[in-house]
């Protein structure tokens, strides 16, 4: 993986970049599609393509319970076993952590409520068929399968093996994301956990990886198992441009809504390095108030190394995405386009539109007039509108398309007007006609 930045947005921390990966290219800042399951909800991978998307985001957890990590290593890796050609990433299946452990506590018996409406959960995985019990310990998380019941036992090693397995060109370090609501005594522990976390995920991922790399040629007929055969062997000593490290690790910087723990965070995984080796980019994680977004994300920002990468996760919101890019942020990923399409919520230039409202049922225009993507170029307001009516699949598809077009296509506007020295222009145009 290689970082390059092109251009600087004067006097904030944002930039524009090119994020190389094994499978292509990244222009940042980019929006990340989630398919949580190796499937982005309702599309096609060519539809996903088909609406500017650039790389897909799946998730650690739910593939390591269905269908198995092995299998998805066996059918030669993530993107080739869903039919994505492009970058893929990863996540640690951190977020479960916090998911599971947010809503049932340290103990089994404690449960930990949100009371403040105003403190945001990240938007980040459907789940609605989230296991029933978690359990976080210092050594790693257990819990029980939504699927079967099956108790199974995450650690940062096991979470790593795993992503090794899947095969994601980008792969993050296991965290815990705690709630804000949390206590500040918690935060601390948690945060200590998530620092002590990241550095079990990097000896892991060094481990792995040298293992790959020292291993002698396959024989006619040998097979390894799909893990081993994903990445070219053997390869000591390494041949001119070839990677050592194909996969890339990010570690994930948490710390709540405190200030000294966000950059102590920052501080920590930015200079974290085992055997030479630091991590390759970073996240930004944790659940943020919706007014203290900016300053958390900043804190981090100043203190993570400008030339690595990073992903603020979970974040998608249109609002989010201009504050996230002028506080240096490369990369984000959320399920809101592909969820609010499914329920009939659509993004237009003025606001969000909920497309079962009786006032579209006879209007015969596309969602925008303007839009170039495929549903808006093919359909119109009244046809979307009776497909929802019916519970029709196309429903969600169609919705979904024009969504994931609207924010991937806002991230790569406001890519452009930064290298055209217009981004304020653009910030101010587009958020005074978008009424959230
Ligand atoms: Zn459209």
């Amino acid at each position: 993986m290689n970082f390059k930045i092109e251009k600087k947005l004067a006097n904030t921390l944002g930039r524009v970049g090119i994020l190389s990966t094994p499978h292509g290219d990244i222009l940042t800042p980019a929006f990340v599609t989630v398919g949580t399951k190796a499937t982005v909800k309702s599309l096609t991978p060519e539809a996903v393509s088909g609406a500017g998307a650039q790389v897909v985001l799946a998730n650690t957890y739910h593939l390591f319970l269905q269908p198995g990590d092995e299998v998805v290593a066996k059918a030669g890796g993530l993107g080739k076993f869903m039919n994505w050609s492009g970058p893929t990433m990863t996540d640690s299946g951190g977020f479960q952590v916090f998911s599971l452990g947010a809503a049932y506590g340290k103990d089994i018996s404690k449960v930990v409520k949100i009371t403040d409406p105003s403190l945001m959960i990240p938007e980040r995985f459907d789940d609605s068929d989230a296991p029933r019990l978690a359990k976080i310990g210092n050594d790693g998380v257990s819990f029980k399968s939504h699927l079967d019941g099956s108790i199974h036992y995450i650690t940062p090693e096991k979470s790593i093996q795993i992503q090794h397995n899947l095969g994601a060109d980008i792969i993050f370090a296991f965290d815990e994301c705690t709630s804000p609501a949390e206590e500040i005594k918690y935060q601390e522990e948690a945060l200590s956990r998530t620092h002590a976390w990241a550095k079990r995920s990097l000896e892991e991922h060094i481990k792995l990886e040298e293992a790959k790399n020292f291993l002698p040629p396959l024989r006619q007929g040998e097979d390894r198992g799909g893990v081993l055969n994903q990445h070219p062997l053997p390869t000591s000593p390494l041949a001119k441009g070839e990677e050592k490290f194909p996969q890339a690790l990010f570690g994930i910087v948490q710390g709540g809504r405190e200030e000294d723990l966000r950059k102590k965070s920052a501080q920590i995984i930015s200079e974290m390095e085992v055997d030479g080796k630091k991590f390759d980019g970073f996240g930004i994680g944790g659940s943020f108030a919706k007014e203290d977004m900016a300053t958390a994300v900043k804190w981090c920002n100043e203190i993570l190394p400008e030339e690595k990468p990073r992903h603020l996760l979970g974040i998608g919101e249109p609002e989010d995405l201009f504050m996230g890019i002028e506080n240096g942020v490369d990369l984000f990923d959320c399920v809101i386009p592909t969820r609010l399409g499914r329920n009939g919520t659509i993004y237009t230039k003025t606001g969000k539109i909920s497309i079962t409202n009786t006032k579209f049922r006879e209007d015969f225009t596309p969602i925008e007039a303007d839009c170039e993507c495929y549903t808006c170029k093919n359909y119109t307001k009244a046809y979307i509108a009776h497909l929802f009516h019916g519970k029709e699949m196309l429903a969600g598809t169609l919705a979904s398309t024009h969504n994931l077009h609207f924010i991937v296509s806002l991230v790569a506007n406001i890519r452009q007007s930064i290298l055209d020295d217009k981004f304020e222009e653009f910030k101010d145009e587009f958020l005074n006609m978008y009424k959230a």
